[in-house]
């Protein structure tokens, strides 16, 4: 299996990045992000709960996701591999991660990570509030909130990986398919490993 965990701070172009490693590698996409909007959308309590965290740019608590990618991973037990996209974001997600994965002798081939530098993620995300319709984008005050949250919870998760040798950074200033081919250089040479 090629299990890729993409990683980077909000507006870094993880979304954008996954729906076209997906189609080429025939991965299954893991967004948490994605998982938690459609719990809210279905107005379930699970989606009530995060919903103020997610709208105060704060991080929903680690067991939550978890759980959320447990399902998901026992539900597609034929997938190829997977794209974590915005997981983990902790490093007990980290942790908790290896060892679901380990419950199908599995683990994680590398950690894509792109780099942007600050000032440009929060034009990145003022500009996607005008059509994403999400709360979280809608002003600086939040959007920098979310930075912080990567800053101090989120960042550490790199160190994770770097730890087991899996860990490769990539500029994500630029075209979408100049860093799209870039990332699929670091795949291909993990793979090959
Ligand atoms: P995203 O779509 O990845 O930018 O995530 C939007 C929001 O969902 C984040 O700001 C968090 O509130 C929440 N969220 C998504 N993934 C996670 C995660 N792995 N751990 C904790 N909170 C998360």
């Amino acid at each position: 299996m090629l299990n890729i965990v993409l990683f980077g701070p909000p507006g870094a172009g993880k979304g954008t990045q996954s729906q076209k490693l997906i189609q080429k590698y025939g991965l299954i996409h893991l967004s948490t992000g994605d998982l938690l909007r459609s719990e809210i959308a279905q107005g379930t309590e699970l989606g009530l709960k995060a919903k103020g965290l997610m709208d105060a740019g704060l991080l929903v608590p680690d067991e939550v996701v978890i759980g959320m990618i447990e399902s998901k991973l026992a539900q597609n037990p034929n997938a190829a591999g997977f794209i974590f996209d915005g997981f983990p974001r902790t490093v007990p997600q980290a942790e908790a991660l290896d060892q679901l994965l380990q419950k199908y002798d599995q683990g994680i081939s590398c950690m894509v990570a792109l780099e942007v530098p600050e000032e440009e993620l929060v034009k990145r995300l003022l500009l996607r509030g005008q059509t994403s319709g999400r709360p979280d984008d809608a002003d600086e005050v939040l959007i920098q909130k979310r930075v912080v949250e990567y800053n101090t919870k989120t960042a550490p998760v790199a160190n994770y990986y770097a730890q087991q040798n899996k860990f490769y950074a990539i500029n994500g200033i630029g075209e979408i398919d100049e860093i799209f081919n870039k990332s699929c250089e670091v795949i291909e040479a993990c793979q090959a490993v």
